[in-house]
């Protein structure tokens, strides 16, 4: 029988390494991970924590607006970026301390360094070489700038979390989450914000109620939007810079931000050299156990590219260290994973919208209501909610769930739960509201719309 050093050697501890490396030890497994940057990962460090943090701090802005209209006076608020950023980055320290202790606390090594594969059954980190009876590649993603003359101008999601001073005026390209979540809270700071998008609707696959009723609210807020945009190319003028679009106008930032997608981070790995099958965006293809082609070799996360969100991370690992160890199986279920985007409002939602919905099935009925949420009728803002349920007329079941309004991820998490159960209609009609709440609404719509 071959001896290797470890059982499970992961690479990248990140959310799903994280997981799938100490989960695997508490079992008895010999594990060992390697970081090359920090431990973490993108959601601690440069994603999903952060992000949360500067949305909170950007809403204070509406916030003391609103509280004057409930008899609040205040001397004006000023906002220091650099105690925000102090704060975060203390924050952040604390969690990586956290996952370090999980990770020596359930017996894992961590090896500080970037991992190379040297075959199906071996791992170099500097100058170490590690024997492994099965390779975890859990390396994440990374942004993707589109190749236009003078990218080397931009900065990408990575750099905001570590501005030295904020911008008075901020271009941010896309029209996908990190997108529209930093125009959010690039406005809720103070920065002049214009979100430059080269579709005619932000948020590609969610709900098209979702995606028109969002864009309204963040413009009338005050953030401009530009539909139908490219940016062509961009130049350094002083301390500022210039976007030209495609229609040749120019238009002058302190910032540009492109938030345009991410890539599966595999430079460096060696995967080339073992004959790893890739698709065709670079992510690493798995079969439903997450082994790769390579039977030694598995992978999860964003490197392989499905749904690239933290809890679908953490749940592949649960997966795949029970599916390897265990007489336990617990796949991951990809249909109605909710999603909140941390936009502001925010955009919380789950399962089919009405087109996957009507696409799907003949008998559909939509349920949908816009309404003013309460604190608004005396914090003298014009915000509004919209909610909307998908619910299939011959079996009763509500397909999809979609809202946007004030905690709208919060709302979202518990109807997830109720789809999940295979919730009806009627199941919700008979359900007591919480009243005064906006959440009651989902159990108050009688009337279909069409
Ligand atoms: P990662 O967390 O990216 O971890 C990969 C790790 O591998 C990294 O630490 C990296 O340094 C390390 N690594 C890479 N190569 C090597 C190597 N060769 N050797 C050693 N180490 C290596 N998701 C949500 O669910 N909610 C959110 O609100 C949310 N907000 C986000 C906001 C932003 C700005 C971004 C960018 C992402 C956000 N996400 C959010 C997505 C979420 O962060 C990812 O889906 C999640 O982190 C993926 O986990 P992972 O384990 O696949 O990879
Ligand atoms: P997304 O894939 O969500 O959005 C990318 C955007 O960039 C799209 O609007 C896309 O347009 C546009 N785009 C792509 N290529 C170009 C180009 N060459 N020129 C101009 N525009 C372009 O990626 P993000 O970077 O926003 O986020 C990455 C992922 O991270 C998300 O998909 C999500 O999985 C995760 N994430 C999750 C969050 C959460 O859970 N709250 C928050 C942040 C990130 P088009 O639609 O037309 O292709």
């Amino acid at each position: 029988m071959t001896h290797y050093d470890v059982d499970l050697f992961v690479i990248g501890a990140g959310s799903g390494g994280v997981r799938a490396a100490r989960t695997a030890a508490g079992l008895g497994v010999r594990v060992a991970i390697a970081e090359n940057r920090y431990l973490g990962g993108t959601c601690v460090n440069v994603g999903c924590v952060p992000k949360k943090l500067f949305v909170y701090a950007s809403h204070f802005r509406e916030d003391f607006i609103a509280a004057k209209g409930f008899g609040w006076s205040l001397n004006t608020p000023e906002f220091d970026w650099s105690h925000l950023l102090a704060q975060k980055n203390q924050e952040i320290t604390r969690l990586q301390g956290v996952y370090e202790g999980l990770l020596n606390n359930s017996g894992v090594t961590l090896m500080e360094g970037q991992a190379h594969l040297l075959d199906a059954h071996t791992i170099s980190i500097g100058e170490r070489k590690i024997s492994c009876e099965r390779i975890l590649i859990a390396t994440g993603g990374w942004p993707s700038v589109p190749d236009i003359p003078g990218k080397e101008w931009v900065v990408t999601s990575n750099e905001m979390f570590a501005l030295s001073t904020l911008p008075k005026r901020i271009l941010i390209v896309g029209g996908g989450y990190i997108a529209v979540e930093f125009a959010g809270i690039m406005h809720g700071m103070g920065v002049a914000t214009t979100l430059c998008y080269r579709g005619d609707k932000l948020l590609r696959g969610f709900d098209e109620d979702v995606r028109g009723f969002v864009a309204e609210e963040m413009q009338k807020k005050g953030i401009e939007i530009l539909f139908n945009t490219q940016i062509s190319s961009i130049e350094k003028i002083g301390t500022s810079f210039l976007a030209c679009t495609d229609e040749n106008e120019q238009l002058e930032f302190d910032l540009i931000l492109y938030a345009t997608g991410r890539k599966p981070n595999i430079d460096g790995l060696g995967l080339e050299t073992l004959g790893v099958e890739l698709d065709a965006k670079g992510a690493i293809k798995v079969n439903e156990d997450y082994q790769t082609n390579i039977p030694s070799l598995f992978a999860l996360g964003d490197v392989t590219n499905r749904i690239n969100l933290t809890p679908v991370a953490t749940a592949e690992a649960m997966a795949l260290v029970n599916g390897l160890y265990t007489d336990q199986s617990t796949p991951v279920d990809y249909d109605n994973i909710p999603t909140a985007v941390f936009s502001q409002p925010n955009i919380g939602t789950v399962g089919l919208t009405e087109n996957e919905a009507k696409n799907r099935y003949p008998d559909i009925d939509v349920y949908k209501s816009v309404f003013k949420p309460m604190k608004h009728t005396l914090s003298g803002l014009d915000e509004k909610t919209l909610m909307k349920m998908i619910v299939r007329r011959s079996t009763d079941k509500v397909l999809g769930i979609h809202m946007v309004g004030s905690d709208a991820g919060e709302i979202i998490q518990g109807m997830a739960v109720a789809i999940r159960a295979g919730a009806t209609k009627a199941i919700f009609d008979s359900t007591i509201g919480i009243h005064p709440t906006a959440a009651e609404e989902f159990v108050t719509m009688r009337n279909p719309v069409d």
